[in-house]
């Protein structure tokens, strides 16, 4: 089932912070769980370890908590939970799948960045369907950072990932009908604004994070968005905490929107309030707000968490203290 789709037949898209619980799933009927809906509030025990991420995803968060309760670290969380969701041909926004530009290429952009501060990321990839696992070697195999186009495909293919078609028919349907109008403008919470954004904080308390897209649908051919860029659409501080983005890259690119978040938890802000801040500082400088959605999820050492966006629609996902949470944060517009 389509993630946008599941969220609707869940009725949570309505308005503002739900508190309860329902049953959802996307594995099909044979496989719901029970999923919380609440707002985490101050007083929530037992903080670590933690995953969150961004929009209701709850089988790859599902996955990245299941990898740190067998022992293993933030990082190898990371990078199987946001595998789940690339290989998951139904959705379009990563992975195989993925929409493509207005050309009909698919091209991936995902970075990994672990509690040591290194970070490894690709961008403009096509033909591998696992670009976080290409951006963890980058990271791990080779003295740079950033890979791109032709040059990071090459350097997958020696690292042993398979090359495969990523335009799957039901992507390759609706280019083709995308090509009838060819008109370019963000649409908001649909699913060409889907960016896995994930972070994790392992047993050791250690905190890592990724980020994976194939970024706005239809984009111009070579176009990069925020998410493989460190500090707009990732950053991670150990010592202080991470932050992820997920919306139109432009503006998160913009205003370097992940690192502003770390950086105001270290002066004291929570994680909340630091997703807010950061949101704040989007929507004074550009009055076409109202016509974009931006979401940012972050968390912080101790493992309190915090989500916030431009419109309703956004959601996050946590899984602490042995439960799950898909929520829909509070947002800018919620008071306009
Ligand atoms: N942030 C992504 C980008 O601009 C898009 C998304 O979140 O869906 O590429």
């Amino acid at each position: 089932m389509k993630r946008r789709k599941f969220i609707q037949n869940t009725s949570l898209g309505s308005l503002g912070v739900v508190a309860g619980a329902t049953t959802l799933g996307c594995k099909g009927d044979s496989e719901k769980k029970e999923i919380a809906t609440t707002t985490p509030t101050e007083s929530d025990s037992k903080r670590i370890p933690v995953v969150i991420g961004t929009w209701n995803v709850p089988d790859p968060v599902t996955k990245a908590w299941e990898v740190i309760q067998e022992g293993k670290s933030a990082l190898d969380a990371i990078e199987a939970g946001c595998r789940v969701e690339e290989a998951n041909e139904e959705g379009q926004s990563v992975g195989i799948g993925g929409l493509p530009d207005r050309d009909g290429h698919v091209t991936l952009d995902a970075c990994i960045m672990n509690s040591e501060g290194d970070y490894g990321a690709v961008v403009y990839l096509k033909d591998i369907k696992h670009p976080i696992s290409v951006a963890r070697k980058v990271m791990e195999e080779t003295p740079h950072v950033l890979m791109a186009g032709e040059g990071a495909r090459q350097f997958a293919l020696e690292q042993g990932f398979k090359s495969e078609n990523l335009l799957t028919e039901n992507s390759r349907k609706a280019w083709e009908e995308w090509k009838k109008t060819s008109k370019y403008e963000p649409i908001i919470n649909i699913e060409n604004h889907d960016t896995i954004g994930m972070l994790a904080i392992d047993k050791d308390g250690n905190i890592s994070g990724g980020c994976t897209t194939s970024g706005l649908a239809y984009k111009m051919a070579g176009r990069v968005g925020d998410s493989p860029i460190i500090g707009s659409g990732l950053f991670v501080d150990n010592e202080i905490g991470a932050a992820t983005a997920t919306g139109l890259g432009e503006e998160v690119l913009k205003t370097v929107g992940s690192f502003l978040i770390v950086e105001l938890m270290r002066q004291g802000m929570s994680p909340q309030a630091a997703c807010e801040e950061a949101i704040q500082r989007i929507v004074k400088k550009n009055p076409n707000h109202e016509n974009f959605q931006v979401g940012y999820i972050a968390v912080n050492k101790k493992g309190e968490t915090g989500a916030y966006s431009i419109h309703e629609g956004f959601y996050a996902t946590v899984y602490q203290d042995d439960k799950i949470n898909a929520y829909p944060p509070d947002y800018y517009l919620k008071d306009k």
